[in-house]
């Protein structure tokens, strides 16, 4: 950013190139205070919208007033004394023709005690509170008036009051903001927006929008102003998505101007993969792999998105989409995100591939270290058609003689950056990629989180799966919980016990699994009790979950680690503990692991100490659905999209104005507004870019 504002030769100067420096008043230390609210140019500051607005237009009835909400009230002093209470207070009557307000004062001098005597007329701003003598306001803000009828001085227009830093007041902000409203004057925007969109704001223009921000008239409907419901806010927050999608958009085409492999699918080596299976692909799963397969048969790399409940069957979509690979000559990759996961894959891929001829390596973090060599001598030659394992895929010394197919399970654990590292490991192409995630996005946040990517979604689950029956229990009756447990597995049924994080920390949630597992194997001495967590080797882990799918063991003590991979059909029975401390969506997850098998499988939720009414609804959602998108849905409503994408996805979804959830619906119209806007208006893309995205450029190289 420039210290001063560039010479003015080409028209004005977009407000985004000039700093705060450039306002008066603004020396190095107050634009270092405004640099911490990420106001940086003199754009940033007219984007910065207020928190909320004051209403110090008209003067209210005193009847009409309400707990919690400011006001201006006029009236007549009819009594003022001080009172010994707990703490000694002036109190001070004051009334208008509807009715009369206490008015209470802790700190007060002589002189304003003398101000605040009867008979005299005040206007006060405060705001009422309930209190010892009916409503009361505390401290308010007071001037004498002449008389009750005297209207000097209300302001023309809601006051804005803005989030605030420590150095920086009301009043100082103000001052800047209108000096920025001034120049905003001076060298309006060009409106960027398509006449048929703005249409949808009643035309409003971008300087008509931020100058109702900042000064709304009196009459302006301040309800839709707080919550940013208001024509003029939405039009704002439209134009920052749409500005948000082109950028992603525009990183897609980015990457589709590098050729890919043309894979069209073999169907002789698919039947021979689907002769050893015990069943049939659902419709879901034929559909998707259709809509991969059409991908793949391009020259242009896909990039798609699969989506499918935990169970729906991704593990083979993603097995028939990589043989398009291998049957063309081609290498395939995948990565999941724990060692658990890429083991499950490892063996369904290793079974199902080598029958047809093919090699599957495998690459973790604790493979040896020769094993790792062979492993990388081998994806280097082509004598291994397909890689399967963790990060350490991510790693630089991995290379692909030709590796034409890329496919990344449960996404939003890895960053963008992550998963384009793979692109460049190719040879001479770029490959295709297949990202799959079982934490069902709503498709809102998924066409602003994924606006690079395709998507496709398995919405049906192979036949005969019963829903998990859900309950919830306090934790003082885990006596009857364990009966129950006892019971169960009396009946040749198996049971996880879930331990959640105590913080996010494996290492506590480790030892809180050994101690439970301890008071279990008191508790229930007949029973054959394992206990996996993160801490384990692999290979003890192994061991251990070798003995529970081969029913060796009754119960399973878990960390969150059987999250994700755990295929144990005969498990019908799952106790988790504190699953308040989880999202709904993970729980969602965990829960998947029984519900597998013929038998009826019930989830037991025992959670810690008086839930409060809104972490009893919150867990009531799961009770009532079975169902991951409605599940996703309800998460992304009440702890917001960073819970549901993870860290690494929300630190590029950073919004000034725009607000995911209360804007979701005008998602899919941006949606198409961009599409068209790229093929028709690459000028008014590369202001709309430059306007909002300024400095992050990033964005469009990631
Ligand atoms: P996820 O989508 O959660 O990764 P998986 O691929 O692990 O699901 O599949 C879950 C289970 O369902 C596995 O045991 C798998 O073998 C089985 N499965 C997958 N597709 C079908 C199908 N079409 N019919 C019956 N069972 C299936
Ligand atoms: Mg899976």
């Amino acid at each position: 950013m420039p210290k001063t504002a560039m010479p003015n030769t080409h028209g004005p100067v977009p407000l985004h190139n000039i700093p705060v420096s450039g306002l008066k008043g603004v020396g190095d230390k107050l634009a270092a205070t405004l640099a911490k609210l990420g106001l940086n140019s003199v754009q940033d500051l007219l984007f910065h919208l207020p928190a909320r607005y004051a209403d110090r237009t008209r003067i209210a009835d005193i009847a009409e007033l309400q707990a919690l909400q400011p006001a201006v009230i006029q009236g007549a002093i009819t009594s003022s004394r001080v009172v010994f209470g707990k703490k000694r207070s002036l109190v001070v009557n004051l009334a208008d023709d509807t009715g009369q307000v206490v008015l209470r004062f802790y700190f007060f001098t002589a002189a304003q005690q003398k101000l605040l005597s009867e008979g005299n007329c005040l206007r006060c701003y405060g705001e009422p509170r309930p209190g010892a003598l009916g409503l009361e306001m505390y401290h308010p803000e007071y001037q004498a008036v002449q008389s009750l009828d005297d209207i000097e001085g209300l302001e023309d227009t809601l006051t804005p009051v803005y989030p605030l830093t420590d150095g920086l007041s009301q009043k100082r902000l103000r001052t800047l903001m209108l000096q920025a409203l001034d120049m905003l004057d001076q060298s309006p925007p060009n409106e960027l927006l398509p006449v048929e969109v703005s249409g949808y704001f009643d035309h409003c223009t971008l300087s008509e929008a931020l100058h109702l921000a900042h000064n709304p008239p009196a009459d302006a409907d301040i309800n839709s102003l707080m919550s940013g419901t208001h024509n003029c806010l939405q039009r704002l927050a439209f134009e920052e998505l749409l500005a948000h999608n082109l950028t992603v958009q525009q990183t897609r085409l980015l990457h589709q101007q590098d050729p890919a492999p043309s894979l069209p699918s073999d169907d002789a080596l698919k039947q021979k993969l689907l002769d050893q299976l015990p069943f049939k692909p659902t419709g879901a799963q034929q559909r998707v792999l259709k809509e991969i397969e059409a991908d793949l048969s391009l020259n242009l790399p896909m990039h798609r998105l699969v989506q499918g409940d935990v169970g729906s069957g991704k593990t083979l979509v993603a097995a028939l989409s990589a043989l398009s690979a291998l049957a063309n000559g081609y290498q395939a990759a995948l990565v999941a995100p724990t060692e658990i996961l890429a083991e499950q894959h490892r063996n369904n891929f290793q079974q199902w591939l080598s029958a047809l001829g093919f090699e599957v390596v495998w690459l973790a973090g604790k493979v040896t270290a020769s094993q790792k060599r062979k492993a990388l001598e081998k994806l280097a030659s082509g004598e291994a058609h397909m890689a399967v394992g963790t990060h350490a895929l991510f790693e630089d010394n991995v290379l692909f003689k030709k590796l034409g197919l890329v496919i990344i399970d449960e996404q939003h654990r890895f960053g963008v950056q992550q998963r384009l590292s793979l692109r460049k490991k190719g040879g001479e192409h770029c490959p295709h990629q297949l990202v799959m995630t079982a934490t069902p996005i709503p498709r809102t946040l998924a066409m602003t989180a994924y606006a690079d990517l395709e998507l496709s979604i398995i919405d049906e689950l192979p036949p005969g799966r019963t829903p998990v029956n859900t309950v919830m229990i306090n934790q003082n009756k885990r006596p009857d919980v364990i009966a129950r447990v006892r019971a169960a597995c009396a009946e040749g049924q198996q049971a996880y016990w879930v331990c959640t994080l105590v913080e996010d920390s494996e290492t506590l949630a480790a030892a809180a699994a050994e101690k439970t597992c301890e008071l279990l194997r008191e508790a229930a001495p007949e029973l054959a009790i394992g206990l996996v967590h993160g801490r384990l080797k692999s290979k003890e882990k192994d061991e251990v979950m070798a003995a529970f799918k081969a029913a060796d063991l009754h119960l399973l003590v878990a960390t969150t680690v059987i999250e994700v991979g755990v295929d144990v059909p005969n498990a019908s029975l799952m106790i988790i503990e504190n699953p308040e401390r989880l999202g709904l969506a993970q729980l969602h997850q965990i829960r998947g692991r029984v519900g597998r098998g013929q038998r009826a499988s019930h989830c037991v939720l025992l959670y810690g100490h008086p839930l409060s009414k809104q972490g009893r609804s919150r867990l009531e959602v799961l009770r009532q659905s079975n169902d991951g998108f409605v599940i996703a849905e309800k998460d992304l409503e009440l702890r917001g999209p960073g819970e549901l994408l993870g860290t690494q996805q929300t630190g590029d979804m950073h919004f000034r104005l725009a607000n995911l959830q209360r804007d979701a619906a005008m998602i899919e119209r941006i949606h198409g507004v961009a599409k068209t806007l790229l093929q028709h208006h690459p000028d008014i893309v590369k202001a709309l870019v430059s306007r909002w995205f300024n400095n992050q450029q990033e964005y469009v190289k990631a």
